[in-house]
């Protein structure tokens, strides 16, 4: 099925100011697309949707949500769906890192690190699917990190890795699935990116150690991210699904 002339892609976690979901809806807006944003803070994600409906002259809106949540997920695509053209596009974003060494790390750690970043993925991609199969067209696409390929070396540890592998064999089995109602779910994996999710470590020192360590030499922006994500729901990428796309420097081959 080919895409409507209208068609709008929902972020979830694109209200933090440096981080990669924000600059990825920038970047889909100005080629177009229109945006929906789902984050924790309902003022700050109706706050970046204004800013990109000025930037760029396209129909954004914005609703609060804990990712974790089933319900809140679901109320806020709901209500997103109703004021935007068709749902075409889910990109899940919302994560949080966890920089806890598998020896400290509590219940309480595990279940916050796996309830966001691999149940969030969960949540919002089953409501989005629902429509998608509905209109016989749909992308997941869905960020998971060198971590998960590499078992950490990261500024994250166990936790965060497990979560983030999860996310590849959660987007691989739904895509098998999916395939033929007409949706493709693929991942992007990211080296270190320049964002506030290390909380303020990601010092200049510790950019040219972990830069050193790729075969590209420098940590990788949020539009390096933003642009394979353009890619992968894209009309044009309708015969990739299942896929993980490294966009990592060369810190992972295979
Ligand atoms: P960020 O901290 O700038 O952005 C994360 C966003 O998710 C924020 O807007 C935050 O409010 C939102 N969020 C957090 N918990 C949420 C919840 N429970 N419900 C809804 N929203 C929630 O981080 P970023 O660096 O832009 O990361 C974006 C994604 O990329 C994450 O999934 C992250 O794991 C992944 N990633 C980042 C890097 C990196 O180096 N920055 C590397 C690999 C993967």
């Amino acid at each position: 099925t080919a895409f409507p002339a209208d068609r709008t892609v929902i972020l979830t976690g694109a209200a933090s100011p440096r981080g990669i979901g924000r600059a990825t809806a920038h970047f889909l807006a100005e080629r177009g697309w229109h945006v929906g944003i789902v984050d924790l803070d309902d003022a700050a994600a109706k706050a970046v949707a204004t800013e990109i409906a000025a930037e760029h002259g396209v129909q954004a809106a914005g609703a609060g949500a804990n990712v974790a949540d089933a319900r809140q997920v679901r109320a806020a695509i709901d209500g997103l769906e109703a004021a935007l053209p068709q749902l075409v596009a889910l990109v899940n974003l919302a994560g949080v890192s966890s920089p806890v060494p598998y020896l400290d790390v509590t219940d309480d750690e595990w279940r916050r690190v796996l309830s966001i970043n691999l149940d969030g993925v969960h949540h919002a991609t089953r409501r989005a699917v629902e429509s998608m199969v509905e209109h016989g067209v749909g992308r997941v696409v869905s960020l998971a990190s060198v971590s998960a390929q590499r078992g950490g070396g990261t500024f994250s540890k166990t936790a965060y890795s497990a979560a983030k592998a999860g996310v590849i064999g959660f987007s691989r089995s739904v895509a098998r699935e999916l395939g033929p109602r007409g949706v493709t779910v693929n991942v992007v994996s990211p080296g270190p990116i320049d964002t506030d999710i290390m909380g303020g470590t990601l010092t200049d020192d510790r950019k040219a150690a972990m830069a050193a360590d790729g075969v590209l030499p420098r940590i990788g922006t949020p539009r390096d991210i933003a642009a394979a994500i353009h890619y992968l729901i894209s009309e044009d990428a309708g015969f990739v699904t299942g896929q993980t796309l490294n966009v990592d420097g060369g810190l992972y081959m295979h």
